[in-house]
């Protein structure tokens, strides 16, 4: 077996499989580490597992909702264990995807823990033993785990992180949820539409707080009607057993108040997997858990790299993925393809949220002068067919030039709509540039040209402004 590499890389998430990919493409020999299945966080215990509970959910919802579309069922039922294998035969078929992909690109797999050595050396620690590996470049991208609070009650038995309750195989009659952010929200559609009774505790003032405001006041009206109970600005004190269920104590502004379930779920964050990854001897510069990266993802030790959630930022599968592509383009003294500061944000909710880019209040805090063009989909043929509930599609653009900044929506499909507002601001085009595209009839997409519409003045589907 070969023992020396081009590049070697700690991990086979989102970031570190699609470096490897690219990696050998450009002519790398290439060598991953994995201690589990390839796919990491994302394939395995995050995005593609979520997602598939969403679609059966939001299916779930659908159906039962059917009378008003003049399709009546009867006796609709959810058997938890089915929708488990789906969920498990989705991932499976994108785990060996990927596993096929790797092969064809001539990338090593090394199974086992990956420590790494002085001297660009990696150690991949296997139950045949102990092997030690060298490269010209190593590349960290170790992921992250879920972050567990420092209350009491955090280890009984019910309290779980999204790990624990993956590996449920039974749906709860209920759930608290610590944490209001994306994950938060995202399991509290999915188990409430499945019949859970859903109650999310949050810190903060809002719902997922770092997204447009108007996107958090939307999704805290939409949960509620869903039956889902919200406290924001409740600060969650500690866990017990009680006669009924978990008992979740929080603080409510001045009011001290409990909620009791059957299972709680804690997702307040996710911390870096730092911990176990380096030898004494080959320890980068870390700042809470997290490794220390410049603009082109270098390490504070020579030759070693690292990116994704272990550098911490936004800890999104997506940017694992472009920041893996760019560190890789950069060792093969290639630009990068991808603009790295244009991150599109996705809730999958349902109705789901998207944003791109500036907000309207972030541009004023930087003191750029904007205009805002918002249409509200209530006007969108294909969002009333589908009887939608409310929604908007908001772009910002700069008032001087009329380049785009920003765009944020809530709607269907928002979440694949985002992109051409990520092209729009990556290349530099004004509103007036995006209005040369004709958008087809009936879709949500014809949202976008409306908002576009708005913001040149006024769509052609709302009534015009002094009539309003
Ligand atoms: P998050 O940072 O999005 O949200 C955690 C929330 O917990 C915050 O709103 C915080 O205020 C709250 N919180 C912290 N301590 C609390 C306490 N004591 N009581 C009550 N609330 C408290 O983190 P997450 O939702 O755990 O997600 C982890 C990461 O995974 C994020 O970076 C997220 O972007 C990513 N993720 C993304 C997607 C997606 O893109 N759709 C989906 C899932 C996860």
């Amino acid at each position: 077996m070969e023992t020396r590499f081009d590049l070697i890389i700690i991990g086979a998430g989102p970031g570190g499989y699609v470096a490897a990919i690219q990696a050998a493409r450009l002519g790398m020999r290439t060598a991953l580490v994995e201690e589990d299945r390839a796919g990491g966080t994302c394939l395995n215990r995050g995005c593609i597992p979520t997602k598939a509970m969403l679609h059966a959910a939001s299916l779930f919802r659908e159906i039962q909702a059917g009378e008003r579309f003049g399709i009546l069922a009867s006796e609709v039922r959810c058997d938890y264990g089915q929708l488990l294998a789906y969920r498990q035969e989705t991932v499976d078929q994108l785990v060996q995807g990927v596993e096929q992909l790797l092969k064809g690109n001539g990338v090593t797999v090394l199974s086992g823990r990956g420590t790494l050595l002085p001297g660009k050396r990696v150690s991949v620690a296997s139950g045949e033993g102990t092997a030690v590996y060298e490269a010209e470049n190593i590349l960290l991208a170790a992921g992250s785990r879920p972050a567990v609070l420092p209350i009491p009650g955090m280890d009984l038995p019910g309290v779980l992180t999204s790990d624990g309750l993956f590996q449920q195989t039974e749906l709860p009659a209920s759930l608290t949820i610590i944490g209001g952010g994306v994950i938060g929200v995202e399991f509290a559609t999915a188990f409430s539409a499945l019949g859970c009774q859903v109650t999310i505790l949050e810190a903060l003032p809002r719902l997922v707080a770092n997204m447009d405001r108007e996107i958090s006041q939307n999704l805290k009206l939409i949960l509620k009607k869903r039956g889902i109970e919200t406290h924001t600005s409740a600060s969650v004190q500690g866990v017990e057993q009680g006669a009924d269920g978990l008992v979740c104590r929080f603080a409510e502004g001045e009011k001290e108040a409990s909620v009791t379930s059957q299972l709680v779920l804690c997702a307040v964050g996710r911390r870096a997997n730092s911990e176990g990854l380096f030898d004494p001897g080959a320890v980068p510069e870390l700042n809470r858990g997290r490794v220390v990266v410049d603009e082109c993802f270098r390490t504070s030790l020579e030759g070693v790299y690292a990116i994704g959630d272990l550098i911490g930022g936004m800890q999104l599968a997506h940017l694992a993925s472009a920041q893996g592509i760019a560190a890789v383009e950069r060792m093969a003294g290639k630009e990068p393809t991808v603009d790295l500061s244009l991150v599109p944000a996705c809730l999958y909710t349902d109705p789901e949220a998207a944003s791109v880019g500036l907000t309207e209040e972030e541009a004023k805090k930087e003191g750029i002068p904007v205009q805002v063009g918002k249409f509200p989909m209530s006007a969108n043929g294909k969002s009333l067919i589908s009887r939608e509930e409310r929604g908007f599609i908001k772009v910002v653009a700069e008032k001087e030039s009329g380049r785009i900044l920003g765009a944020q929506m809530m709607c269907a499909r928002a979440t694949d709509m985002i992109g051409e507002f990520g092209t729009a601001i990556a290349c530099g085009l004004t509103g007036e540039q995006m209005r040369r595209a004709m958008r087809p009839h009936p879709t949500y997409n014809e949202g976008v040209g409306d908002a576009l519409e708005e913001l040149a003045g006024g769509s052609l589907n709302v009534m015009p402004r002094r009539k309003r």
